[in-house]
This record gives structure tokens, C-alpha cells and sequence, in this order.
């Protein structure tokens, strides 16, 4: 009995949990196969790695990279990387220096509508991890200016709110490159997150299969089974293989932990057969 998890986030981004305690958690709820997958860093795949090792989990080195695509956001999840590669390495420091850019903008734009010293805190709350706008997002919560995380987004950090700073990410044919130059599998996350009409939705699939992308992702921590369905649809459709990831960040969003996720219909290759 194998129970797979494909997208995970650490401390080494925007997860509450270190890269060893997300391992230990996953391990204690039976996942057999992890993958970390940060956003735009795969810093923490050597702590994982070990504490897999440990509990006798079979470790997948990945990221979650940002990448534009007609002028809108996109989350490509990089699976079975060799992160020595050095066109990868290139790639994530460029992401990585974006992100430095645009957090000051960000805590700039924030200081008008009260937010104190936020680029200070949210160096200091993301540690030696990847600035996220939800590090934003835990500071105007806790200086009381939102309730929680999800009003953050709505208020100030989504686009078009006064907290937004459109971000230059690499192409998604670039960031499909760089995982290729990996030895890595490129997957689609979440095609339901990002706000699509069906035809946007289509066209994205699309795009990404085009672009060389490998697989999608059909069943995340807060899928419908209608949408997976549509997804296992659009993956044959573009022979693409199918990915799970529950998309875990924190213990407190019980409702999406790691590894609770139902598995790829067996019409599909799984990505991991591909790896
Ligand atoms: P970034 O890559 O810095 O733009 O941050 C994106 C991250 O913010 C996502 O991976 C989510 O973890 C989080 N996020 C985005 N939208 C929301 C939302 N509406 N509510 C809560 N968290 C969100
Ligand atoms: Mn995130
Ligand atoms: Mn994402
Ligand atoms: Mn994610």
C-alpha cells in the first residue's frame, strides 16, 4: 500500500512546519512518497531528505515555481529534481531575487494602510525561507488589520488591492526548461486555483502541454470530485500524466493535510511512473 503526496510546503517557504517535522507528520498519517515543493527554492530537500531516511519515506526533491503565462500566475510543480543542476540553481536565485524586489514594494505599498516595518518582519518571520505574500497576509493579521489569512488576500494582496504588485516571473516554457535541464517532471498545479473561466482554463492546460509540460494535477487538498474528473478528462485529452498534492502549508488547515487525498483514477499514468 503506497500512499502518495506530491506537493507539500515547508519553512523553507511559506509552511508552518520545518522540512523535518512536515516529514515526521507525514510519516505518523502513513504517506509512503513525499514531495517537498516549495515555492521558488528547493533549500529545504537536504533536511527532508534526511529525516525521510529516517522514517523510511521515499523522498522527492521538488519545487513549486512561479512562472507568467499571458499575464497571469501560474504554479508549476518540478518533481524528481536534481537540484545541483545548475540552470535550475540559476533559475530559482533569479525567482528568489524577484521575490526580494518585489517584498519591499509590497511592504511599501502595506506601510499606507498602516502595516509597520513589514519588510523587517517578514524577513524575520520567513526566517531564511521564501518571502510569500502570505507572510504579508500573517502580519496584517496579527497587527489586527484583517481577521485572518483569507481576508488578507481579499482586502490588499490579490490583484487589483492596494497591497498588489504585479510580479515578472519566468515564462512557463522557461520554467518547464529548467525542470527538463533537472532530470525533473514538470505538473500543472491545481488548475482549479487560479480564478479561470472553463475556456482560460482550457486554454492554460493547453498552453502547458504545448510548452512540454508532463503532467497535471488532479487531486488536491480541496478538489471537488467533479473537478478532478475534469482534469483526469483534460490530462487524457493532452496525454498528460496525473499528479496529487494535497498542498499542505499548516496543521491548523486540518481540512487539507498532508497526505489526506483520494488517488488518480487508474485511466491515468501516474507522474511517478514517469519518474
Ligand atoms: P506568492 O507566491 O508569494 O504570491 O504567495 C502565494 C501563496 O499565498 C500561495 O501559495 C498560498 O499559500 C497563499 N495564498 C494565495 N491566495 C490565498 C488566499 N486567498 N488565502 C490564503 N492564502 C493564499
Ligand atoms: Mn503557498
Ligand atoms: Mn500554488
Ligand atoms: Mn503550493
Amino acid at each position: 500500500m503506497t500512499m502518495i503526496d506530491l506537493h507539500t510546503h515547508s519553512t523553507a517557504s511559506d509552511g508552518r512546519l520545518s522540512p523535518d517535522a512536515l516529514v515526521e507528520r507525514a510519516a505518523a498519517r502513513g504517506v509512503t512518497r513525499l514531495a517537498l515543493t516549495d515555492h521558488d527554492t528547493t533549500a529545504g530537500v537536504p533536511a527532508a531528505r534526511r529525516a525521510a531516511a529516517e522514517h523510511g519515506i521515499d523522498l522527492i526533491a521538488g519545487a513549486e515555481i512561479s512562472a507568467t503565462w499571458a499575464r497571469r500566475t501560474l504554479h508549476i510543480v518540478g518533481l524528481g529534481l536534481d537540484i545541483a543542476c545548475p540552470r535550475l540553481r540559476d533559475g530559482l536565485a533569479r525567482q528568489q531575487q524577484e521575490r526580494e524586489t518585489r517584498a519591499g514594494t509590497i511592504a511599501n505599498k502595506l506601510a499606507r494602510i498602516g502595516l509597520r516595518d513589514g519588510l523587517v518582519r517578514a524577513r524575520v518571520l520567513a526566517g531564511p525561507g521564501q518571502i510569500t505574500r502570505a507572510h504579508f497576509a500573517d502580519l496584517l493579521v496579527a497587527d489586527g488589520l484583517v481577521r485572518d489569512r483569507q481576508q488578507a488576500f481579499k482586502r490588499y494582496l490579490k490583484p487589483g488591492r492596494p497591497g498588489y504588485r504585479r510580479t515578472v516571473w519566468a515564462e512557463l516554457d522557461e520554467v518547464i526548461g529548467w525542470i527538463h535541464a533537472a532530470d525533473g517532471q514538470a505538473v500543472l498545479a491545481h488548475p482549479f486555483g487560479y480564478g479561470l473561466s472553463r475556456t482560460w482554463r482550457r486554454r492554460m492546460v493547453a498552453a502547458f502541454a504545448e510548452a512540454g509540460g508532463d503532467g497535471l494535477e488532479i487531486c488536491t487538498g480541496v478538489s471537488s470530485m467533479e473537478q478532478e474528473n475534469q482534469s483526469a478528462r483534460d490530462a487524457r485529452h493532452h496525454a498528460l500524466a496525473g499528479s496529487v498534492g494535497s498542498d499542505f502549508h499548516s496543521p491548523e488547515q486540518f481540512w487539507l493535510d498532508v497526505g489526506r487525498l483520494r488517488s488518480v483514477t487508474n485511466q491515468l499514468t501516474s507522474v511517478t511512473e514517469l519518474m
